[in-house]
């Protein structure tokens, strides 16, 4: 049963993996749909046709450009920031132009689009960040500066929560841990590490992350705001 038919949402970041998976389950339960992407305009496209959803250019490392299309948008019911991008190895080795590319998009960008949206965002709306499990635990070398953005994001969404809750506004994140994508394939050569710290020992599928976020965005997770929303086969435990 379509739960989100007369909302508008926004995806950042949904052209591919997590975001890909987002998209398709908003449109399908009802929601009319735009998402954003930055280099995978084919995939963009693909998804647009499959799905109905409306594909936007939008760098999310260029802040005011993000601002500008959310604005462009009018009142939102649903904001879900996916874009990131993660930047690991040895802090002593690192390029530092990428780790502060980093901390634009998956930090600041994210900070500014949630305040955006919620500038004109209908009664009631919902805001969703996507996190991760490393904002909790770090278990290895080289994420420091990936774990540093996800720590932010907790932050953020605590603070948030409190500043629109008189307006009905949720403001949450989703931590996903190891997730089937481009980012971190299934088969890729950190499987078998990061499968050593799960309960469940296996990369979810990105339309599980997707379940999550339907339910943070839906009609039942009114009261459910300021927190974060571990799903990671136990990464974390
Ligand atoms: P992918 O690399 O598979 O996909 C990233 C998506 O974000 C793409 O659609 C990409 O669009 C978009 N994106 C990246 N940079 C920008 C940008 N500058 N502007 C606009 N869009 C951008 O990643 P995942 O799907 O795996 O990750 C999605 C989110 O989930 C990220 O925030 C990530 O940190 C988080 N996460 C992922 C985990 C995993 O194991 N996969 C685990 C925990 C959290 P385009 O290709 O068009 O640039």
């Amino acid at each position: 049963m379509p739960t989100l038919n007369e909302k508008k949402a926004l995806i950042l970041g949904g052209s591919r993996g997590i975001g890909a998976a987002i998209v398709e389950r908003l449109t399908a339960e009802g929601a009319d749909t735009r998402f954003t992407y930055a280099g995978s305009a084919e995939a963009a496209a693909a998804l647009a046709d499959k799905t109905g959803a409306t594909a936007i250019q939008t760098d999310s490392a260029d802040r005011a450009a993000v601002a500008g299309t959310i604005a462009g948008q009018g009142a939102l019911d649903i904001l879900v920031i996916n874009a990131g991008v993660v930047v690991m190895g040895d802090p002593l080795e690192s390029d530092p132009d990428a780790v502060d590319r980093m901390i634009d998009i998956n930090v600041r960008s994210p900070y500014h689009a949630a305040v955006e949206a919620a500038r004109s965002m209908n009664d009631g709306g919902r805001i969703v960040v996507i996190g991760s499990v490393n904002g909790d635990r770090m278990p290895f070398p080289g994420g420091a500066a990936y774990a540093l953005t996800k720590s932010a994001v907790q932050g953020m969404v605590r603070g948030l929560a409190r500043d629109f809750g008189e307006r009905g506004i949720t403001v949450n994140s989703v931590q996903p841990g190891p997730v089937d994508t481009d980012m971190n394939p299934a088969d890729g050569p950190m499987k078998d590490t990061m499968h050593s710290f799960m309960a469940i020992k296996r990369h979810a599928r990105p339309a599980e992350i997707a379940g999550m976020v339907a339910y943070l965005v839906g009609p039942e997770a009114g009261i459910v705001t300021g927190a974060q929303h571990t799903i990671d086969g136990g990464f974390g435990a």
